[in-house]
Parts: structure tokens; sequence; C-alpha cells
């Protein structure tokens, strides 16, 4: 669940309910999805100029469509590793129901059980007066760096890893174990590029 929300911060385009999911099959990740998309920004929204109720038209706007929806995008992307979902566990941060074209991705994709973090339903209700909606993401900074760190260090133990990051970004502090004490993070900007580098790596998997 920590792993869903850490994609959505970093991933997801939707400004009020950004939303992450994670598929994982025998405790390993196989798939990573966040919600939204560029559409909104450049065309706007067509279900708010046609006054669409919450969970309902996703499929008459094109940033809205549920294939924007951070579980087929999870499921997508652990087909495209070659990973097979059936069976698999999908856990669900910063949305507390899953729409119908959804559902159905899942129940197409074997997907077993679907997770969501505990008390969804106050946390990330619009309707519910003690939602947190807004400030969803607020954490103290510890949590994100931890997060960041773990994910660096998972990378950079495999062999010659290290190496291909240090190549790859050459804004980054040049040594890697500065980062990895914590003293010399390098900004929002580049952590937000080498964690987009990292999770799109070929053979990376955070909990190996
Ligand atoms: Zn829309
Ligand atoms: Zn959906």
């Amino acid at each position: 669940m920590r792993v869903a929300k850490s994609f959505a911060r970093l991933f997801s385009k939707d400004k009020t309910l950004p939303g992450g999911a994670v598929i994982v099959y025998e405790e390993i990740i196989i798939g990573l999805g966040a919600n939204g998309s560029d559409h909104h920004e450049k065309s706007g929204c067509r279900r708010a100029e046609l006054g669409c109720k919450t969970g309902e038209g996703y499929e008459l706007c094109e940033g809205c469509h549920p294939k924007n929806h951070s579980e087929p995008r999870a499921i997508q992307n652990a087909l495209s590793r070659g990973y097979k979902t059936k069976g698999a566990d999908l856990y669900l941060w910063g949305h507390w129901w899953c729409c119908k074209w959804c559902w159905d991705s899942m129940l197409k994709a074997g997907i077993k059980n679907v997770y969501l973090l505990e008390k969804s339903e106050v946390l990330f209700n619009k309707e519910h007066p003690d939602n947190m909606i807004c400030k969803q993401l607020d954490l103290p900074m510890t949590h994100q760096e931890d997060l960041f760190v773990l994910h660096i260090k998972s990378f950079v133990s495999k062999p010659g890893r290290r190496q291909i990051l240090a190549e790859r970004f050459k804004d980054a502090p040049s040594n890697i174990d500065d980062w990895l004490e914590g003293n010399n993070l390098p900004g929002m900007n580049l952590r937000t590029l080498i964690m987009d580098y990292i999770w799109n790596y070929p053979c990376f998997y955070p909990n190996s």
C-alpha cells in the first residue's frame, strides 16, 4: 500500500483524487499504475461540462476514461513486462471504490483480491465530511525519502546498476553512496526522473 501511495505521488496526473495501484503476485510486485492524464489541462473535462455525477459518464471524456484509472494501468504494466496477472492481488491507494469498467478489467485479468487502505471510504470519499481530499499526500518528508532511498538501494544492489544510474543521471551527485546516506539527496524533479527510470527499468522488482 505504501508503494501504491508513493507511485500515486510520483506519477498520478489527477490533482484532486490521485490514485495508485500495485499488483502483487507471490510477494513480488509485478505491475504499477497511477491515474490521470494530460487531457484535462489541455482540453478541459467533458464530464464536468455535462454535469455528470461522481462515478458516471467516464466514457464521455477522454481525460476521465477508465483506461486512465490506476487499476487497468497496473494490469497493462504487468502484462507489458511479461507477467501473468491471474491469481494476483491488487492494492489500490487513493480511492475507496472501483468503477464497473475497472472491475471488469480486473475480473478479465484474473485479479483475486482487491485491497484498499483502511478507512478509504472516509478518507477518499468526496461526500464524507471527514475526508482528507487535497491533503492525501501530506506526509512527513521522511517517508518519501525512506522510500526513495529504499528503491535506489534495491536498484543498485544488482551488479552494474550503480554505474548505469551514475551515467544516466549526470546532474545527480556523482557519489551514489552519498544519496544513500541521506546527506545529499537530489531535488524533487531529479528524484522523480530517477524513480521513473528505475520503475521502468527491465527486471526491476522492488521486492526481489
Ligand atoms: Zn474529464
Ligand atoms: Zn475505474
